[in-house]
């Protein structure tokens, strides 16, 4: 069994703790590797190399040029590496090896995207208010950043994080997710061949509450982004304003999927099938609440039968698998308790509704797709994030009670709309309270676009030029070059 070791310092390195825990692949239901369980004296030695090499050093004498052009070496080394990367996470998550795949080739676009601005964080000059002073305003690092991250698309979220951050002259320490942390520790070997000076990319793994912890109490970090509950959003939170850390959280949603009567109906069928069962419906975007309006309601849930019963469950590794496993066991277990929540409020299922039983699926966490109708909008299945193939369905009669039921939720992460109706998308996306909207389309993302959650689906946004200020801090210098004699010292100047 392949044994794992912590990347700190730019070196694998056996954990301090002395403890590994082993990782599953969620497919066989076998462990196929073993990672650290790393402790809080790991995550201080992983920390003060990043603030060694934040403070003196290559990186810290490095041309924001330099860094820029060393990401471009990071992103050709990740395209060289795709489909090992890809199998590794597959191997980890049990997520479909097309989804994985399709995410490593685009994930250089990052790399490249913050590497091109690295050398374009300016600064400002004020036209102040006073005399004989120069003032200007200058974008500096905000120094060692923790990066905390989910198990449903590591090295998109090494993406999403590390290269804003990276871009602006910070050190990370990752914290993969324990199911997960296999493709994470790997990763950092090509930050090592590209060149990255040791302690600027460093990885250890480890428990939430353990390794984690010790990362977000840790007062020699600055910063913490994290992707992952709202539950543990909010408890690092808290946590964080200990120490006054910047923390950005990205968490989960209750996306809307909404369907009108003038959509072209194949292109939403297609979209609502996309938003809740790719990924076995473990994204955080996941359009898990299906409003159609009354009038063609019958003739949408037709169509999405169709396309859902066609859905072959198997392999992940296999190119014609459409649903893989759940990935861990706690979200199994999570997921088939929902769907007897559901079922005990009144929901009625109209497909699956249980664990598939196929004789040839061998891990034993598979879930059948689930769809649940004659959902209120008061049942925990039409508030609670579940992430798994499990889709509500709700009715609407038109648009205001559409937008009141989209917005009745304390998430504001995504949402969908179906309409051919261009001043009906403009109201309603304007209406809706999420971080993104997409009209006729679902699950777009691309590193040019800001991406984040309202209200409780998480503070900050990802992509687009915006991200990179999560990572600055912003100096203001007053330069006097006044020669008059000295003022009264006790006045404000
Ligand atoms: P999680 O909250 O259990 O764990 C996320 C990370 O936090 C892991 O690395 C975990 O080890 C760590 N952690 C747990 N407890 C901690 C603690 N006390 N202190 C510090 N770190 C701690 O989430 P998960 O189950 O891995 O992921 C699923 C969730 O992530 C879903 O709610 C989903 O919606 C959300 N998610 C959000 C996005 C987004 O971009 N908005 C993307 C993907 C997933």
């Amino acid at each position: 069994m392949h044994k794992y070791q912590n990347f700190i310092n730019g070196q694998y390195v056996d954990p301090l703790s002395g403890q590994w825990m082993e990782t599953t692949d969620p497919y066989r239901g076998e462990p196929w590797a073993q990672v650290p369980r790393s402790g809080a004296e790991d995550v201080d030695k992983a920390v003060q190399a990043a603030q060694r090499a934040m403070s003196s050093g290559p990186w810290a004498e490095m041309t924001a040029s330099a860094r820029g052009r060393l990401m471009h070496k990071l992103a050709d080394l990740v395209e060289a590496n795709v489909d090992r990367l890809a199998e590794l996470e597959v191997r980890d998550n049990g997520k479909l090896l097309s989804e994985m795949r399709a995410q490593l080739a685009y994930h250089p676009q990052w790399w490249r995207y913050y590497g091109g601005l690295a050398d374009k964080i300016e600064g400002g000059v004020v036209p102040i208010d006073k005399k004989d002073i120069f003032a200007f305003t200058r974008k500096e690092p905000v120094g060692v950043v923790g990066v905390l991250t989910a198990w449903n698309s590591p090295l998109l979220f090494i993406a999403w994080k590390c290269a804003p951050a990276i871009a602006a002259g910070c050190a990370v320490v990752v914290k993969p997710s324990e199911f997960t942390s296999a493709s994470t520790l790997e990763f950092a070997q090509l930050t090592r061949e590209a060149g990255f000076p040791d302690g600027v990319f460093n990885v250890i793994s480890g428990m939430g509450g353990e390794a984690g912890a010790a990362l977000v109490d840790h007062p020699d970090v600055a910063k913490i982004t994290f992707t992952g509950s709202d539950a543990t959003g909010a408890q690092i939170y808290a946590q964080a304003a200990r120490t006054m850390k910047r923390v950005s959280l990205e968490l989960g949603g209750k996306s809307p999927n909404i369907v009108f009567d003038d959509c072209d109906l194949e292109k939403a069928a297609a979209g609502v099938i996309s938003g809740i069962f790719a990924a076995t419906g473990q994204t955080c975007i996941a359009g898990s609440r299906l409003l159609v309006q009354e009038s063609i309601k019958d003739a949408l849930v037709e169509r999405i039968l169709e396309y859902a019963r066609s859905a072959r469950k198997g392999d992940p590794m296999q190119p014609d698998t459409n649903i893989g496993p759940v990935t861990t066991p706690p979200q199994y277990k999570k997921v088939l308790d929902y769907i007897d929540i559901a079922k005990a409020e009144g929901a009625r299922c109209i497909l699956g509704g249980g664990p598939a039983t196929d004789k040839d699926l061998p891990g034993g966490q598979f879930v059948e797709p689930t769809i649940f109708t004659d959902v209120t909008p008061d049942m925990r299945i039409a508030r609670e994030e579940v992430f798994g193939p499990v889709l509500s369905i709700l009715t609407f009669k038109d648009e205001a009670e559409a937008v009141a039921m989209a917005n009745d939720t304390i998430y504001g992460l995504a949402a969908g709309i179906w309409t051919r109706d261009i001043g009906r998308a403009m109201r309603v996306s304007k209406a809706i309270k999420a971080g993104t909207v997409w009209v006729n389309t679902y699950r777009a993302i691309s590193y040019m676009m800001p991406f984040g959650g309202m209200k409780r689906s998480g503070i900050g946004r990802e992509s687009g030029l915006g991200a990179i200020h999560e990572f600055l801090e912003q100096k203001s210098t007053w330069l006097s070059y006044d020669e008059t004699p000295v003022s009264n010292p006790f006045v404000i100047r």
